[in-house]
């Protein structure tokens, strides 16, 4: 079976992720997708060339991620062509990937923030939503070095939380400690995929 696993910035998806593996299941990493098909990709770097200049190729003709980053990222415009010309590519990247890894694996997690956005959630068997308050999200991320106002705008281009809960098979709250999530990752995986855990005694 495959299962998506998202939530807001901050609220504990790729902890979630990193548990659910240690129970058995493999994990699908979509920005780590991301970032392999723009490196890997040659029709893919043409476009990105196409859009943003040769200054994002560096001196031997690779990508240069930093500088295709600093300037995708400068507006939201720009921020949103990179979107539009990756994600088709990452899409189809990672489609591969789960067909893949379902021959060989009981349960195939897909790790990805924006997985309602992409709409997957239409053709996938759950969908698994990780939760935090703001102000433990806030603190989290600030621990990890990202600002109050950096997190609350990456925060504004998600979609909103009603979206979230309404398109949510399961909703974990990880407002407590690691522990708690792993258990609340346990009862779930009790129900979708319990071969998983009787396969591990
Ligand atoms: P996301 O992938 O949703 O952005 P992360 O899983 O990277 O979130 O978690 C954000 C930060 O919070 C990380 O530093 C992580 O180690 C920490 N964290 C996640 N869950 C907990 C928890 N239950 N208790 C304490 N820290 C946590």
């Amino acid at each position: 079976m495959v299962v998506g696993l998202t939530g807001q910035i901050g609220s504990g998806k790729s902890t979630a992720a990193k548990i659910l593996s240690s129970m058995g299941a493999v994990v699908v990493d979509a920005d780590h997708i991301g970032r392999d098909v723009v490196e890997q990709s040659p029709p893919l770097i043409k476009k990105l060339v196409r859009e943003f200049g040769n200054q994002i190729l560096n001196e031997s003709g690779n990508l240069n991620r930093k500088r295709l980053a600093a300037l995708a990222f400068q507006n939201y415009q720009s921020r949103q062509k990179l979107n539009d010309l990756v994600h088709p590519y990452l899409l189809k990247e990672l489609r591969r990937q789960c067909r893949t890894l379902l021959k060989t694996h009981e349960l195939v997690v897909i790790d990805a923030a924006l997985l309602l956005d992409w709409e997957l959630d239409r053709e996938i068997d759950a969908v698994i939503v990780v939760h935090a308050s703001q102000q433990v999200r806030l603190d989290r991320l600030e621990k990890r070095g990202i600002t109050r106002r950096d997190a609350l705008a990456r925060q504004r281009v998600q979609l909103p939380l009603s979206e979230f809960r309404r398109r949510a098979d399961y909703w974990v709250t990880n407002n407590a400690t690691p522990n708690a999530l792993r258990l609340k990752l346990e009862n779930i995986i009790t129900i979708i995929a319990p071969k998983l855990l009787t396969d591990r005694h």
